[in-house]
């Protein structure tokens, strides 16, 4: 008989999960808050210019790359996927142009830095060796750390610099960062990187639609305030309408804290799990300016560009001030995404203002915030700041807002590399048809997500990890 899943949250972790749920016979329900489905998938539009929110780029989705098998599986490598050309790293005013590809990698890095020809070698080993490596078998490499690995690897600090330049998406910690989460991120970007100009619909309609043809729905407006519980298990939801979903497994696809929270003060869910998810610690929240330039202005490059001040410390992000960026460019619209990696304390005294309304000072800390990003970005782009027509800006603040994201966090929990077993957390809950899923469990980002999405399902049974990937999981 199929059961009855109701799944809290569209984002990628959702959506996946619930794909392979329902190709497997399962009776989905997915419960959306927000009134469109896709989380930090979706794309938005100002004056008639489509910007991405959490989806600009994916690495290591060229076939034979890790993610491949999981896309592969899921027919995610059909889509109209771009290939760029690498990316480009400036560190102060000198430009790196760095390009995709093993080979092509490898033969840049190696006339750049002929001194380091064997550390680089053996960088790209043991980053291979840890992605590729089946995922029962990654804990060395989970408690490896990850700069303390690098400094040990890469005498040249430059070259350190650019290694680290494009990891934003993992928030470089010298004291706690996982030499597997570095790994994951250095390998797949080395090995391709792809966009999708559409930005992330074509991947919500396709995993929409695959649960939708297998017999599943959606919900969006439908938050859900509570997880119900029944003779000692979870047993459904009961949404701010007040309506209940009564279901046989209630899988969680948001910040495992706000799961917790959901519970309620009675629960059979075991305190000591329940501390333990309280003391995760979170990835930061991110500024964002998406601006649209007046026609022809700029030339744009459709490349990833991260800008690091002169003398900032790569290993250290949390703007203000701001002295790393990504440039995310959208050519063919003549507009950019500037992304700054931000930490909730910045904004967290307007915590509970509403949008629009958060006051005067918060306007004029976001007009700082850009003044100093357009400022870097003339590094990289000069004359930037006269190019640009209209600029939108948002803060870790707007992400709490669209997708209740937990301190505004935009990768989810931190992995520690002390702590590995507290911080990777596992699909199974000690509350009986609790489950989770999402960026927060295993890894974030397109990839990190996707392997978790996948991950958690097998956990329900319903599918074997793709042949060539992190196997045995
Ligand atoms: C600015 C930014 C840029 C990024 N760029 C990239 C990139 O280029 N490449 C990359 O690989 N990764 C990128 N990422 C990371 C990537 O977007 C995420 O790791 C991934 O999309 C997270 O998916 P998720 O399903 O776990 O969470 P989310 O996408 O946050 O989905 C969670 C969903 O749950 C819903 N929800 C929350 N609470 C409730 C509730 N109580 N009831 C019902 N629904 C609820 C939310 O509305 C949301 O839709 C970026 C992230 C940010 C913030």
């Amino acid at each position: 008989m199929s059961r009855r899943v109701v799944v809290i949250g569209s984002g990628l972790g959702g959506l996946v999960t619930s794909y392979l749920l329902s190709k497997q016979g399962d009776c989905v329900t997915i419960l959306e808050h927000d009134k469109r489905p896709g989380g930090s998938l979706q794309a938005f539009y100002r004056d008639g210019i489509r910007f991405d929110t959490g989806f600009h780029f994916v690495g290591g989705m060229a076939e034979g790359g890790p993610l491949y098998p999981y896309f592969h599986d899921l027919g995610l490598d059909r889509l109209a996927w771009t290939p760029l050309d690498g990316h480009e790293i400036w560190l102060g005013d000198k430009q790196y142009v760095i390009p995709n590809g093993q080979e092509r990698w490898l033969r840049y890095m190696q006339d750049l830095f002929p001194h380091q020809k064997t550390n680089i070698d053996e960088l790209l080993r043991v980053c291979r060796e840890a992605v590729e490596c089946p995922l029962q078998e990654t804990m060395p490499y989970w408690e490896q750390n990850a700069w303390q690995w690098l400094e040990k690897t890469i005498d040249d600090p430059i070259l350190r610099d650019l290694i680290s330049g494009s990891s934003m998406l993992v928030e470089l910690n010298r004291e706690t960062l996982p030499l597997f989460a570095f790994a994951e991120i250095v390998y797949s970007y080395v090995y391709s990187s792809h966009r999708l100009r559409e930005g992330g619909a074509p991947i919500i309609e396709h995993l929409l639609g695959g649960v939708l043809a297998h017999g599943g729905s959606i919900r969006c407006s439908s938050t859900v305030i509570r997880i119900l519980e029944k003779d000692g298990r979870a047993a459904g939801v009961q949404l701010q309408s007040g309506e209940v979903i009564e279901a046989d497994i209630v899988l969680s696809a948001i910040h495992p804290q706000e799961t917790m929270n959901l519970l309620s003060d009675n629960t059979s869910m075991r305190k000591v799990y329940r501390r333990r998810i309280d003391k995760l610690v979170d990835s930061m929240g991110s500024f964002t300016a998406n601006i649209k330039f007046r026609k022809g202005s700029l030339s744009l490059r459709d490349v990833p560009i991260y800008v690091h001040k002169e003398g900032a410390d790569i290993w250290s992000y949390n703007a203000p001030p701001v002295e790393h960026l990504l440039l995310h460019s959208y050519p063919e619209q003549d507009a950019m995404d500037i992304i700054v990696p931000m930490a909730w304390t910045n904004v967290a005294q307007w915590d509970g203002t509403q949008v629009g309304h958060r006051g005067q000072d918060y306007e004029l800390f976001k007009k700082e915030i850009l003044s100093q990003c357009l400022a870097l970005a003339e590094t990289a782009l000069p004359g930037i700041t006269d190019a640009v027509e209209q600029v939108w800006t948002s803060t870790p603040l707007t992400w709490k807002n669209y997708f209740l994201s937990h301190n505004g966090t935009s990768y989810g929990v931190c992995k520690d590399c002390n702590a590995p077993e507290s911080t990777i957390l596992m699909p199974k809950t000690p509350l009986p048809g609790l489950f989770l899923t999402g960026q927060s469990m295993i890894l974030h980002g397109i990839m990190g997500t996707t392997i978790s999405g996948f991950i958690s399902a097998q956990f329900l049974g319903a599918t074997q990890p793709p042949s060539n990937s992190l196997q045995g999981a």
